[in-house]
This record gives C-alpha cells, structure tokens and sequence, in this order.
C-alpha cells in the first residue's frame, strides 16, 4: 500500500485536532481507514417518473403548486398542511406535518422540489424536505454512513471528500490489469470516488461491482492458498494395505453402495494414499448413507497399521455410531471403543491405555477427543459428523491436534454452494448427491394447531399398525418468556391420552446420558411408541421403525433444521410422516412452511434458507466462521463469488502468480494477511 495513505486524518486540510478524536472514536485513524469508509446504503434523490416509483418508495419530484396550500391544526403543536402538485402532466397531493410557516411560502404555480414516500394508492407524498424552488444541481444519490457521537453524517460526507479530493492519486490498483480488462472494472481510484460521490446509479452498480469482484478474490485467494500452503506443509502418511481385504469388508455390507457412494469413496481413498493429508467435507442429505463411507474410510486406515477417531456432537450419536461400527466392524476382529463422560476414573484410565498402545483402533466420542490429553499410537484418520457448526479457526485445531492424521469432515446440513466454497473454501468437497434406492418420499403436512386431535388420532393409526413417532417441541419445560410447546407438558399431555394403549418416552437435553441413553434404547426397541423430545435427537439418530414426526410450533426453526428433524423418519422402508404443527405471522414464517410441503432435497431447503435468512444467521450465531464483507453480498452476488473462486484457483495453482511482477500486489495481500508466513487465516 501507498505509505502516504497511513498518513494521520489531520493530514487533511480541514481535519484539525477536534474531528480527529471523533474519527478515533470510529477506529479511524489514517486517509487509508478514512477512504475505506464505506457508506451502508444510499438515498436517491434524483428525479424518477412517477410511474415508475414503487408504493411506500423515498422520491423526489420537482413541479409546481396547483392549489391554494390548506392547513388543519390539531392540538397545540400538530398541524397538517395539504396541497396539490402538478408534476409533468401528474397531479398529485403532498402532506406536510408540522410546518404550518411552510403556508405563505407556496404562492399558486411557483416551482417547488419535494422529497418524500410516495403513497401511489393515494397518489400523495408526505414530505421529508421542501425545496421552494427548482431542484438544485448536486448529485442526487447521497451516501449514508453509520455514524458515532457528535459525527454526523454530512461531517462523514465532507471529510471524506477532503480525504478524496486530496489523496485521489495516492490510491493504487490492486488488481492486476487482466482483470481490470476482462470484466470492464473500474480501477480502484475511480470506484472509491464513485462509492463516496456518486453521481448515478449506473457509475454505483459499476463501482459496486468492483468492489464485489475484489473482495471475492482476495478472500478466495487466501483460501486457495491456504489450501495449498496446507497441503505442501503437512506431509501425511500415504496410507497402504491390502485391497483384497477391503474389498472383502465392502462386500460384507448388506447393501450394495450408491453410484454416489463408490464415487465419494474413491475420492477419500484417493486422498488417504497420497502423501499429502486429505482436507475434505464429505457432504450428503440426511439418510444418504455416510456412516458406511466413514466406515469404509476407518477401515483402509486400520488395515493400514492406524487408528481412527470419530467426532460427534451428542454423546446419543456416539452411541449411536459405536453401535453401528461394533457391528460392522465386529466380524472383522476391529476394536471399536466409545468415549463419553459417563467413563470415568479407572476405566477412562484403562481406555486411554489401549488407545494408547493401538489396542483400540477406532475411538467415538464427542469434540473431548482431540481436547483432552488422549495420546494415540498411530492416529491416521479423524472424521467429524455433523459439525458444520465448526469454524475456520476450530478445523484448523482439529487439523493441528490429529498430528498428522487426514481429515474428514461429514455434514448432513446440504450447505448451498455459495456457502461452502466460502465457508469451506480451503478444502477438498464430495458431495453423495443420491438417496439408497427405495426410499419412499416423506409426506410432509403444515396443519394448524387446532388440528391436534387429528394428529393425535393419527398417531395412534401408526402405533396400532406397530410404528412409532417422534414428537418434537422446542422447549424442555413451561416458560413465562415464550408461549411455545414444552416437552414436559406435552408428554405428560400423551401419556394421559393415550391411557396406557402405548408408551411416551421423554427425552431431552438435561437427562444424565445414563438416562438418555436407556429412554433411547426403549425408543430403538420399541419399548417406547411415541417419543416426546427436544431437539437433541436433530442429528444423526437413526430408528427406522420410526415413521411419523411431529413438530409443534414449527415455524420456530429453521429450514435446515426442520429439514433434519424430518430425517429422522423416512430411514425404513415404510411410508413416513412429517407434521409441521404451525401458526406462523411472519410472511418468511409461512414461506418456510410451505417450501417444507413442496420439497424433499435437502439442497433446494438449504438455498432456500439462506434467501430466507441470510448468510450470516446460516450457521447458526458468531462461531460460523464467515468472513464479513464490506460490500459484497454472497446470496445476490453468487455469480461473482463464482468467477472470483475459478480466477484464484487458477491464479494460485499457475507459476507466473508465484513469480511475476505483476502479480507482486496480489502476492503481497497473502503475505499481509499471514497465510504464507505459516500462519493460518482467522
Ligand atoms: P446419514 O448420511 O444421514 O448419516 P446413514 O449413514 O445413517 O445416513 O444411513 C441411513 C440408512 O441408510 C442406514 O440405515 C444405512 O444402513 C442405510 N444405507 C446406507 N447406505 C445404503 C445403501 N447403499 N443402500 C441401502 N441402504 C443404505
Ligand atoms: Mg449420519
């Protein structure tokens, strides 16, 4: 960068002693940070036609007074001033509130500029500022920025116009020419003048676009090569051992695999017998069939002389998956251990031992795997399920503590690809795009909740024909603060209605996991007919003689998540169902119900979601690791997000980006943020 930029704000001819303390208190400190101010939004006042405007719109129109302006006071203060406007060859009227002087200074047929919302159904505006006269010639786009203290937002607008006018030259291109040439950017120069003075709206789309080109890039630029610089550095072990074996294991499966399935495999395998540590996110909807691919993975790792750890988030799905892996594994002479916080004392001691001594070789448990003091002989694979939730700095945590072991990451929540190539940019990603053959679609109804009895009288249908159900509620017990559904009430509820015909379960995240895990044995046996339960059973849980679920006051989840409670059920070969039990007021409330009843792949929910909610609520609060962009939008800017991610794929694989001038600002970027010093992005 430019050193002159780092000059301090009172550099600046009109910035003295006073406005700098009040830039300080914004974090600003240097014409640089000044310059890299950028408004939140605009206000348009340029003039539009009419028809053109929508309802409820902010708009400015010039014209003349065609009526004798009328005025009403109401109470002492308040008064309410109306007159009509001719505009072109429109009539319309303006309202004015509280500015009964405004009176005398409307004569007939004078020239007036009004700014305002526009009421097209009345064809009124009401009045935000009045111009007796012609409408001045200054840019009617004006920049709004957010603003601390004493600043306002005309002081923000003037100072950076000083910073503009003053420092202009000073600013450099940061993108190499190619770029700037084959999109028809604006050089950065420009685009900051325009960002801050705009003039028209199209100079601001171009200077917008500019702007969104350059912070994809940089951000992709630093995932690909953090990619690499991951890769080059952790050297893994190229795993080895006896195809015939694994092949044997594969056929012992009682189903043949899904096309999508082999190919996923051929992708880990791939990556665990090269010399470089894999680095992948194995993607695939609820019910695709993952735990057999981390299973297949598991097993080429310990044929070939390594442990494996498997990471959940809820000890019911280290249940879980220990049992499934026994299983599986059982024939095959595998130890599978699981640990969780029930072990403790000496035979947690006795465990991590074995661990230690590889009598173990494949560990399940919750994130406390890689946090605590557990030594492996040979850890060759960690696999996370489910742990979408994880950010950039904790998958590089993982990846530091797994010594050199490969990395797989396996997540049920479809995350639309604008996310995962941003989220997820520095890692490889499978993606099983395909469900077991024989899956029957879940039927999925939104009913309101005075529809109960029907639900109740349905439920029952399945209990008789030997099905279960699950009901979820959002809350564990009655709350003052929420009106929602609690599981407390809701299974004492069932159990009184069904008056020992069938067992309610309850489960919920504060029972010991001795309890959970015997209400969840009752559940996957059958002993238990209708679980009432929180969310905890969101992830992974798999009974597939479980065909109905039910979800009371649904619309206060989110798409992703209803969408894995729905996958809860739909996992045997019976016909399921999913009942959305909903009242919501919220347009995006209905809308989430609705595209619920419309669609089934997990892929189509989550953009839908995203649209919804926005990128940031996506993964949940703070921990998502997203980075925050200053003008770019990754819902409406996608495209872009596209080009960016190809462009520095392909700059950090080429040589001419390691080696040429040109690209010597770029590089610097990298090097600025860390990324090629050893240092990882944050
Ligand atoms: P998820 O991807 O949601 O973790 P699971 O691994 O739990 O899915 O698999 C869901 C169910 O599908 C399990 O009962 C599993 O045994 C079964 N399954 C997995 N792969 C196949 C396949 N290729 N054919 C038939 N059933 C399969
Ligand atoms: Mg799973």
């Amino acid at each position: 960068m430019n050193d002159k930029l780092l000059e301090p704000v009172t550099h600046l001819k009109g910035i003295g002693e006073e406005t700098a303390g009040l830039l300080h208190d914004m974090d600003i400190y240097s014409i640089y940070d000044l310059l890299e101010y950028f408004p939140y939004r605009y206000e348009d006042n340029s003039l539009k036609d009419l028809e053109e405007v929508k309802h409820e719109e902010r708009i400015t129109v010039e014209g003349k007074v065609h009526s004798e302006p009328s005025l009403t006071f109401y109470g002492k203060k308040r008064s309410r001033l109306t007159f009509r406007m001719l505009v072109d060859r429109y009539l319309l009227s303006v309202v004015c509130f509280n500015r009964p002087y405004f009176k005398n200074k409307l004569p007939l047929n004078s020239t007036v500029t009004v700014t305002g919302k526009w009421d097209k159904h009345r064809q009124t505006i009401t009045a935000q500022e009045v111009l007796f006269g012609p409408k001045k010639e200054v840019s009617g786009i004006e920049p709004i920025y957010s603003v601390k203290g004493k600043l306002t937002v005309k002081g923000m607008r003037k100072f950076i116009s000083l910073a503009i006018g003053q420092y202009l030259d000073e600013i450099n291109e940061n993108l190499p020419v190619e770029f700037l040439q084959k999109y028809k950017l604006m050089t950065r120069a420009e685009a900051l003048k325009v960002i801050h003075v705009p003039s028209e709206s199209e100079d601001l789309k171009q200077a917008r676009r500019r702007f969104v080109y350059e912070e994809f890039l940089l951000f992709q630029l630093k995932m690909q090569a953090l990619r690499k610089v991951q890769r080059e550095q952790s050297k893994g072990d190229a795993i080895e051992y006896s195809e015939t074996m694994h092949e044997e294991f594969i056929s012992s499966l009682p189903f043949p695999l899904t096309n999508a399935q082999l190919r996923v495999v051929r992708e880990i395998l791939s990556d665990m017998k090269s010399p470089y540590r894999m680095n992948r996110l194995l993607q695939g909807d609820v019910g695709s069939g993952k735990t057999v691919v981390a299973a297949i993975s598991i097993y080429a790792a310990i044929l070939s002389g390594k442990q494996a750890a498997l990471m959940v988030p809820t000890e019911i799905l280290a249940e879980q998956h220990a049992d499934s892996l026994y299983k599986l594994f059982e024939p095959f002479g595998v130890q599978v251990a699981l640990l969780t916080s029930s072990v403790k004392g000496k035979r947690r001691r006795e465990l991590l031992e074995r661990v230690k001594q590889n009598e173990i070789q494949v560990l399940i448990g919750t994130h406390a795997l890689i946090q605590d003091d557990i030594k492996f002989k040979h850890l060759g694979l960690v696999i996370t399920d489910e742990q979408h939730r994880f950010g950039v700095g904790q998958r590089r945590m993982l990846r530091e503590k797994g010594e050199n072991a490969d990395v797989l990451f396996m997540t049920a929540t479809p995350i639309p690809r604008t996310l995962a190539i941003t989220a997820f940019g520095e890692m490889d990603v499978s993606i099983i795009d395909e469900l077991p053959a024989g899956r029957k679609v879940i039927e999925t109804y939104w009913v309101k909740p005075t529809m109960l009895d029907r639900i109740l009288s349905f439920i029952d249908k399945e209990v008789a024909k030997g099905r279960q159900a699950y009901v979820i509620c959002p809350l564990i017990e009655e709350s003052d603060k929420l009106d929602v559904q609690n599981a407390l009430d809701v299974h004492s509820m069932l159990s009184a209605y069904s008056n020992g015909k069938y067992r309610v379960g309850l489960m919920h995240g504060r029972l010991t996991s001795d309890e959970k895990d015997s209400v969840m044995r009752d559940f996957s046996e059958n002993h238990v007919n209708v679980l009432v339960s929180t969310t905890v059973v969101e992830v992974g849980v798999n009974v597939p003689n479980a065909t109905t679920m039910v979800i009371y006051d649904a619309e206060r989840f989110g798409l992703s998540q209803l969408h894995q409670l729905r996958g809860r059920v739909g996992r045997g070969s019976e016909q399921s169902y999913c009942i959305l039990l909903a009242d919501p007021k919220s347009e995006t409330g209905k809308e989430r119900m609705k595209i619920m009843t419309e669609t089934n792949d997990g892929f189509v929910l989550s953009e839908r979601d995203l649209e919804l909610r926005g990128p940031g609520d996506f993964f949940g609060k703070k921990q998502s690791g997203m980075p925050v962009f200053k003008v770019a939008d990754m819902v409406h800017d996608y495209r872009a997000l596209e080009v960016a991610r190809q462009d520095a794929v392909e700059l950090v694989q080429s040589d001419s980006f390691w080696k040429d001038d040109k690209y010597a600002v770029l590089r610097n970027q990298l090097y600025h943020s860390g990324i090629l010093d050893g240092e990882k992005l944050d």
